[in-house]
């Protein structure tokens, strides 16, 4: 289906807003009957009221996703027929395609474009790999002593805990459920309280998929509150987190606060783009680095936040990446045409324009933008901002703003660049634009990232590539076979040979 006005009318006009929590294959209002307003970015007005996970919906949600690993009902199950769920799970989204777009779109203000075109093919595809892949999978037998036999074998960890951030809130989910899914658990998704209705939704379409009750279910509710007691909870085995560097560290307090249960997570990033003098096209660089930051308003963990240009080319350069922004301007994310939305509610709004005040304050030269845009819709818009002649040692270089703000800062030397890059207490992704395959190796192997794009900046996405941090930008790998290990455990079985 393509994309148009027409279309995307007639589907919202039909829209259900999903509200409930879902637990043990069936949707309930919060046992407390607590519940929180849930706000749409685009216009400021209210959605619905969302119930609110308290801790005896945790409790009951628990109870429930334990009973169902313990009888092996889906983690017994064979994996080649685990595969069949999800790939009758894939479909289902396919067919719900716009339905799913629409409600991330009216939940965080990104656009239906991004929406229908990125997230939910990528989503599908997502889950389309990780039912393809487990039925190829094999055990290990260890090359012991000829008086043993030792089996290596993988096993389901238990009960998952998804907690899942607002940016891309379906994509984000799925990146966490299709592995843990997967491999046998069951699991307990909590979405971002500013995004939880894709996530709602889903839980009946798993059901119609055939997964068993219990396997799954959906909390919705806030941080402090349903997040956290999810991750001090005594009966839970992982928590798969997606979020700010902040809340990842306090999620590593809860686990060892209860039961040390295992933790993986995805955090923040502040990205260097990294652009030498030799680059072979600086107009794809230019239009690859303006999307890198202004796409998806920049809220994206690995935005390329901080671009680094060689000081020949630094005017130049800056001047096509500010003349190719003025086509990145915010507007209606419903609109099919738009290139970027509404950031996702007024707190993040705010939070970005203090971080431009501050890059003013700081001494950094704004180039471009800087202002909050689209006010008479009574939504949240941030024009696309550029600030040059930025220190590396700036606010705005080192903490992430998570909104459409870039800060540029110039180098002379390989070195230097590879210095300012590292720089950070984040190391998630980095992009080095080079001619020289000797100096792209070279500077792909000392940058101290977990994805370095070279020659491009987030181009493709790609299901069997895993993404994830080094240093405080996380603990393990999404996507990939390697996101599998999140949520398996390994067991050695020693058998005597007589
Ligand atoms: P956040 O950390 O505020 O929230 C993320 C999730 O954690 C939400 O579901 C939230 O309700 C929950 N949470 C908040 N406080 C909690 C607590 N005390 N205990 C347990 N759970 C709690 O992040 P956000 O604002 O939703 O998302 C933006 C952040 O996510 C950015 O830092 C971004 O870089 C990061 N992110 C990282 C990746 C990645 O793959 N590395 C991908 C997307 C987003």
């Amino acid at each position: 289906m393509k994309l148009n006005h027409e279309n995307i009318k007639e589907v919202k006009n039909k829209l259900i807003y999903p509200s409930e929590l879902f637990i043990n294959g069936k949707y309930q209002k919060s046992i407390s009957e607590k519940s929180f307003e849930n706000i749409s970015p685009i216009n400021g007005h209210k959605v619905n009221s969302v119930s609110f996970a308290q801790k005896e919906d945790i409790d009951l949600a628990v109870k429930k996703a334990r009973e169902v690993f313990n009888k092996g009902i889906w983690s017994n199950l064979p994996p080649s027929e685990r595969k069949k769920i999800l790939l009758k799970f894939a479909q289902l989204l396919e067919r719900d395609r716009l339905e799913l777009s629409l409600l991330d779109t009216i939940d965080m203000g990104k656009t239906i474009n991004d929406t229908f075109n990125a997230d939910l093919p990528t989503s599908i595809d997502n889950i389309e790999w990780y039912a393809e892949i487990i039925d190829k999978l094999f055990d290990d037998i260890s090359p012991s002593s000829s008086q043993y036999m030792g089996l290596i074998t993988k096993e389901p960890i238990g009960v998952v805990a998804a907690i899942v951030p607002w940016n891309y809130p379906l994509w984000m989910a799925i990146w966490k459920i299709a592995p843990a899914l997967i491999t046998g658990n069951s699991v307990i998704l909590k979405p971002a309280e500013q995004s939880p209705m894709s996530a709602i939704k889903i839980g009946a379409m798993l059901s119609e998929a055939g997964l068993p009750d219990g396997v799954f279910s959906v909390l919705a509710g806030d941080g402090p509150t349903t997040g956290k007691l999810l991750c001090l909870h005594n009966d839970i085995d992982c928590v798969a987190f997606t979020g700010s560097g902040e809340v990842g560290k306090l999620v590593l307090q809860y686990s060892g606060q209860s039961n040390m249960k295992r933790v993986q997570l995805e955090c923040g990033g502040k990205s260097p783009n990294i652009i030498f003098a030799d680059c072979a096209n600086l107009d794809l660089a230019a239009e690859a680095s303006a999307y890198a930051i202004f796409g998806n308003q920049g809220e994206v963990c690995s935005a390329g936040s901080r671009l680094i240009v060689q000081k020949e080319i630094e005017n130049d350069f800056i001047k096509k990446v500010s003349e190719i922004s003025k086509n990145m301007q915010p507007s209606d994310p419903l609109n099919p045409n738009s290139f970027a939305g509404a950031i996702v509610n007024t707190e993040q709004l705010e939070k970005i324009d203090r971080y431009v005040n501050i890059g003013k304050k700081e001494g950094a030269y704004l180039e471009v933008g800087g202002n909050i845009t689209m006010k008479d819709t009574g939504g949240s818009y941030f024009e696309p901002t550029i600030f040059r002649n930025v220190s590396n040692d700036m606010k705005i270089a080192q903490e992430e703003i998570f909104g459409p703000v870039l800060s540029t800062i110039s180098f002379s030397s390989f070195k230097e660049a590879i210095f300012i890059a590292n720089d950070s207490q984040y190391g998630l992704a980095a992009g080095v634009w080079t001619k020289d395959i000797n100096k792209a190796i070279k500077a792909s192997r000392e940058i101290k990232a977990g994805t370095v794009y070279i020659n491009n900046y987030e181009e493709g996405v790609d299901s069997t590539i895993p993404l994830g941090g080094y240093k405080q930008s996380g603990i393990g790998r999404d996507n990939g076979p390697q996101a599998l290990e999140n949520y398996l455990q390994v067991k050695s079985t020693w058998i005597k040979i007589t």
